[in-house]
């Protein structure tokens, strides 16, 4: 029905990924890793299956994943949370995102802004939930917002302010003032603030603030996360929503009808990652540093200027220095060129704006490191 740009085309993940299937190439495109993440958690699922939790869990979640969220949220954040009223568990973070939007949104008067680029699937929902794109341009190389612009976007039309932080596609972690902007506009104009935290434990410098700490935030924020990208989990679809239970209950109210409940077995799995000790959770945001320091020294030896991302799987490069004017013509020609896979930020932008962007490239740094070297090496032949 509805893709960003309102066509019936896949989307810019399924393509690209099965370009890189047809051509063998090594896929940066797609961001899920290429390792299973820890074996408590992947034992954890085995063990729920064998053990007969394997038929409809109930609505809000397994009542040990929804504690677990609790726990995370407060041992991590300092928030404290009600597991049996302030959490619900979604399939995936994709889903708590439609959920929420389609909840909140009452009709085509209303407005969600949302920082650009985007990930794809934000302005999808927000066409099917008939509500109005409002955008904020993050710009090369920083992709920090421009407060004036911000406070211009919101209005007291403005429903939902969405924020996603750490940043899909380019990996940038807002400034404490960015975020205080967002709470200070949502009070004035009376918004909800929608946040997607799904890369929250891959995070490169300093530990991640959750918006919903912020002073004057609790009452009007929904915090999503999901546990694909903590625990290497992406295709079990285990996501959750979290904030003040007036707005978690419509939530409910509207995935009751989307998949009613979803992923029994992964429920007390990912409640047993959520429980794994700090060094965990230190040792993957290690991990990707190190990655990422890898694939940004590959791609600027190939010649790309290089952003440096303070979180999350990607990497944004610029190509003009290569030549490119058009990186949807470069990422089609790219898997024969150079045997590797990325993904246009001309994908994740309105098309008013896509010219400032059409050199820009994202590439997935969250694979193993032979084939982050592999890539590189291949990279290294395209000038
Ligand atoms: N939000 C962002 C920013 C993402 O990058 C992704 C997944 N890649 C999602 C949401 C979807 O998460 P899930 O797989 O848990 O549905
Ligand atoms: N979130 C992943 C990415 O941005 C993939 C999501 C998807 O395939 N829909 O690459």
């Amino acid at each position: 029905l509805i893709g960003a740009d309102g066509s019936t085309r896949p989307t810019i993940f399924a393509e690209m990924s099965a370009l890189a299937a047809h051509t063998g190439a090594i896929n940066l495109g797609q961001g899920f890793p290429d390792e299973d993440g820890p074996s408590e958690v992947l034992d954890a699922a085995r063990a729920a299956i064998a053990h007969g939790v394997n038929q409809y869990p109930p609505g809000r979640g397994i009542p040990d994943l929804l504690a677990a969220v609790a726990e995370h949220q407060e041992r991590f954040y300092g928030l404290h949370l009600d597991p049996a009223r302030d959490v619900l568990v979604t399939a995936g973070a994709t889903e708590a995102l439609a959920a929420t939007l389609l909840a909140l949104i009452d009709g085509p008067d209303d407005e969600v802004v949302v920082f650009e680029p985007y990930y794809d699937s934000y302005a999808a929902v927000i066409a099917l939930a008939g509500a109005r794109l409002v955008t904020v341009p993050l710009r090369w190389p920083d992709f920090q917002p421009d407060l004036d612009e911000l406070r211009d976007a919101v209005t007291d039309r403005t429903r939902v302010i969405l924020v996603n932080d750490p940043h899909n596609p380019t990996g940038a972690v807002f400034s404490p003032d960015v975020r205080a902007e967002v709470v200070r506009l949502a009070n004035a104009h009376d918004a909800i603030i929608v946040t997607d935290e799904v890369y929250e434990h891959l995070v490169f410098d300093e530990p991640h603030v959750p918006i919903a700490t912020l002073p004057g935030a609790w009452d009007r924020t929904l915090t999503i996360s999901s546990g694909g990208k903590t625990f290497s989990t992406t295709g079990w679809k285990i996501g959750w929503v979290c904030g003040p239970s007036d707005l978690v209950d419509v939530v409910l109210a509207v995935k009751q009808w989307l998949t009613y409940v979803n992923g029994a077995p992964f429920q007390p799995a990912i409640a047993t990652g959520l429980r794994l000790p700090g060094e965990y959770f230190d040792g993957i945001a290690a991990t990707l540093r190190a990655k990422r320091d890898l694939l940004g020294a590959g791609l600027s030896a190939a010649g790309f200027d290089v952003s440096v991302p303070a979180g999350s799987y990607f990497t944004v490069v610029d190509a003009a220095p290569l030549g490119a004017t058009d990186a949807a013509a470069f990422c089609r020609m790219l898997p024969a060129r150079a045997g590797v896979v990325a993904i246009p930020l001309t994908a994740f932008v309105t098309p008013a704006r896509a010219g400032d962007y059409a050199t820009l490239v994202r590439f997935a740094a969250c694979k193993r490191v032979e084939v982050l070297e592999e890539a590189a090496s291949r990279l290294a032949d395209l000038r």
